[in-house]
C-alpha cells in the first residue's frame, strides 16, 4: 500500500468483479443498439477503458475535460468546459462515464449541457457515488460503489493530479491534505 494512504477502501479485485458487472448490464441495456461513451477527464480515464472492454455491443468512444474543483479536497461549485465533444450526438445513445459523483453540480451541468443536443438518449454511469454530499439531485443509472464521505484517491482519481496511478480507490492519510 502506498504510504500516504490510510486504508484501501475498495480492493483491484472487487473494482474488476464489480467493472465487468456493470459492463454486462450495460451490454443487456443497450441490446441491438449503438453506444457513445463520454468519459470525463482525467478522473474517468481508468475506469472508461476497463469498462469499455466489458462492454459487448458496439460503442464509439468521445471525452470531455471539465474543471469544478481547484487544488483542494471541495467543489468550488463552479463547472467550466476545458475540452468538448469532438462529434455531434443528436439522435445517438449517450453515456456519460464519470469518476464520481460528490455534491453532483458537475453532473447536473453536464447532462444539461449535452441534453441541449438532444441525444437519442442520455444516461449516466458513475463508478463511485457519495449520496451524502449531494447539493443537488442527479440522476444517476449505474452505479459502481456508494462510499462515505471521505476523500478518496486511485484508479484515476487524484489529489493535487497525484495518485491517479493507484490501482485501487483508498483514503488519503489527513495529515497529507491537512496543512
Ligand atoms: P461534484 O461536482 O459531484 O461535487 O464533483 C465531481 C468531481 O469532484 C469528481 O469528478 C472528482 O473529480 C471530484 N471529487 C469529488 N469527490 C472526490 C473524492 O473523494 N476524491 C477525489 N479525488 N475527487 C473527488
Ligand atoms: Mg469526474
Ligand atoms: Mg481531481
Amino acid at each position: 500500500m502506498h504510504q500516504d494512504v490510510a486504508e484501501i477502501l475498495i480492493s483491484e479485485e472487487e473494482i474488476r468483479a464489480k467493472v465487468k458487472e456493470l459492463g454486462q448490464q450495460i451490454s443487456r441495456d443497450y441490446a441491438g443498439q449503438e453506444l457513445l461513451l463520454v468519459g470525463i477527464l482525467r478522473g474517468a480515464m481508468l475506469f472508461m477503458s476497463d469498462l469499455m472492454r466489458e462492454i459487448d455491443i458496439p460503442v464509439n468512444i468521445d471525452f470531455m475535460v471539465v474543471s469544478s474543483y481547484g487544488a483542494g479536497t471541495t467543489t468550488s461549485g463552479e463547472v467550466r468546459v476545458l475540452k468538448d465533444l469532438d462529434r455531434g450526438i443528436e439522435g445517438r445513445n449517450v453515456l456519460l462515464i464519470e469518476d464520481i459523483v460528490d455534491t453532483g453540480l458537475t453532473l447536473n451541468y453536464l447532462t444539461k449541457y449535452l441534453a441541449n443536443r438532444h441525444p437519442k438518449s442520455l444516461k449516466v454511469c458513475t463508478l463511485l457515488n457519495k449520496p451524502s454530499r449531494r447539493r443537488i439531485e442527479v440522476p444517476v443509472d449505474y452505479n459502481g460503489f456508494i462510499i462515505p464521505d471521505k476523500f478518496v484517491v486511485g484508479y484515476g482519481l487524484d489529489y493535487n493530479e497525484f495518485y491517479r496511478n493507484l490501482p485501487y480507490i483508498g483514503v488519503l492519510k489527513p495529515e497529507i491534505y491537512q496543512v
